[in-house]
């Protein structure tokens, strides 16, 4: 009896503790004063006697600094009884919290950056909302801290909001009502890889294919309907789901559209806009301007954030999925992260009939001409990549420039070796095969991976081009696809009527419908 007795104690014991182990965040969505926000947190358990609480420096995604401590003020930290324990803020983002094998809990006020006075580098894609009675961004990193080598425990977050509000979010939180909202989410990256909107719903749903496909809209003058863009991405994710063989990489994915009143205050630089892409959703701030004048800018951009699920939410280096959220370590391959994601979002477009050929090749003209009027031409790829939050910040543009070229020349480069048989997209599906979302590639391996996975010609060119500072002929690549490019005078990118038998081939491949 005492043995059975002692084993039901110990398995209590046991169950009890690991159920400590986890953050239970506590938001209140419906006391907003002065576009704050107090945030509580249950701790897990510290058996270290100082423990370091931290906001992120940086995220993925923007290859920027963030210092997102600089919004969170009044800091306390708490033991079981309620007493004060001693805080010391260490830098902008870190908090040190001594005796703190007693920690239970810290509490803290979190200020928007939307309007903030304060100055700052953040990205209003990244950034964080919060105006009573209207609109709440959760972009996570802005409101949530964690402790330190506590990044892999689970996080419970529990909203209390006010009934008239909706939590828009690729995740479905576990329990809802009309006053709260539980969300579980599985470790610190998955935390800050699920943006939530609140507001007073405009949403919509569309199925496409395999995949539930949420659109949420915050338009303050109601100038934008979510009913609208889901007409226009419908059209996009069944070319989408053409292009990537006929099924889409996720069973849920949510669309989140911030719109911009012009009249109303902003901290960012005029005229910023942008997007953010997460693994199941994105995120967007752009300005609130009549549908027609947005349409082509938002199924253009929709299409890239949507593509960042294969580059790099599945295929990345270590740098990206074992991420450091207070050290800027960043990868050596933006060109294939952010360059062929926009070439693909562009791609799909011809490919799915959205766009037309000549609309395609005027869109990549404009690119050879901003990359090579807006950015240094002769800066090694991978060096813009790996200092792009530092050293190189006035060349990151150039990844959304030369980096779509970079994928676009590699894939008419692929048609032409293959007979029209294996593109540049058949290579990231291999790649996506070859790793997967749980695992990473070295930086330095990933050449010889896609050696590998196509031809030793493509290596080269990566090696010349990419990791070398020798500007991309696209005369010639260009000229592989029957496609002539006119450098002087307006720089365009035009069909060959001398064009060969094989190069037309390549077009065929590369431009035609599939
Ligand atoms: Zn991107």
């Amino acid at each position: 009896m005492k043995k059975t007795l002692l084993l039901l104690v110990s398995i209590f014991a046991c169950i009890h503790f690991s159920f400590a182990q986890k953050y239970q965040y506590t938001v209140d969505l419906k006391n907003i004063q002065d576009d704050k926000l107090s945030v509580t947190l249950l701790t897990p358990k510290v058996t270290s006697k100082k423990v370091i609480f931290s906001l992120p420096k940086i995220i993925p995604g923007t290859y920027a600094i963030s210092d997102y401590g600089n919004f969170i003020t009044e800091l306390v930290a708490l033991n079981e009884k309620g007493k004060k324990l001693p805080v010391r803020q260490i830098n902008v983002n870190q908090w040190e919290i001594s005796k703190s094998k007693k920690l239970a809990k810290i509490t803290y006020t979190v200020e928007d950056i939307f309007d903030t006075d304060k100055s700052h580098n953040i990205y209003p894609m990244a950034a964080t909302n919060i105006e009573v009675n209207k609109n709440v961004v959760i972009n996570s990193p802005g409101v949530f801290g964690y402790l330190e080598e506590k990044g892999k425990l689970p996080f419970e977050v529990t909203f209390s909001k006010p009934e008239n509000f909706y939590a828009s979010s690729s995740r479905i939180p576990t329990v809802t009502n009309t006053t709260t909202d539980v969300f579980h989410l599985s470790d610190l990256d998955d935390l800050y890889d699920t943006p939530i909107m609140y507001g007073v719903a405009d949403t919509t749903s569309v199925k496409v294919g395999n995949c539930d496909v949420l659109i949420s809209v915050y338009s303050p003058n109601q100038l934008i309907h979510a009913k609208e863009i889901a007409g226009w991405l419908t059209s996009l994710l069944q070319g989408a789901k053409k292009y990537l063989g006929g099924k889409l990489p996720t069973d849920r994915y949510a669309f989140l559209y911030y719109f911009k009143d012009p009249m109303e205050k902003q901290s960012f630089k005029p005229g910023l806009a942008g997007a953010l892409e997460h693994t199941t959703s994105s995120f967007y701030y752009l300005p609130e301007l009549p549908p027609d004048q947005l349409k082509s800018f938002i199924v253009d951009v929709s299409s890239h954030e949507f593509f960042h699920i294969i580059t790099p939410l599945t295929i990345a280096s270590k740098e990206v999925k074992a991420f450091n959220y207070n050290t800027p370590i960043l990868s050596e391959h933006l060109w294939l992260y952010e360059g062929s994601t926009e070439y693909t979002a562009h791609h799909v477009q011809v490919k799915s009939g959205i766009n037309t050929e000549q609309e395609f090749l005027d869109k990549l003209s404009k690119k050879i001409a901003d990359a090579e009027s807006k950015y240094n031409d002769t800066l090694a790829f991978t060096q813009l990549s790996k200092y792009a939050a530092t050293t190189y910040a006035e060349q990151y543009g150039n990844v959304y420039q030369k980096g779509a070229l970079i994928a676009a020349c590699l894939d008419i480069y692929l048609l032409h070796l293959s007979d029209g048989g294996y593109g540049f997209k058949n290579l990231t599906h291999d790649l996506g095969v070859r790793f997967g979302k749980q695992r990473y590639f070295e930086d330095d391996q990933l050449f010889d991976e896609i050696e590998k996975l196509s031809y030793p010609e493509i290596k080269q060119f990566l090696v010349k081009y990419v990791q070398g500072t020798t500007p991309i002929p696209y005369d010639y690549y260009f000229g592989l696809a029957g496609i002539k490019y006119q450098a002087s005078g307006e720089r365009k990118l035009v069909p060959d009527s001398g064009a060969g038998k094989k190069a037309l081939m390549v077009q065929k491949a590369w431009l035609k419908a599939d």
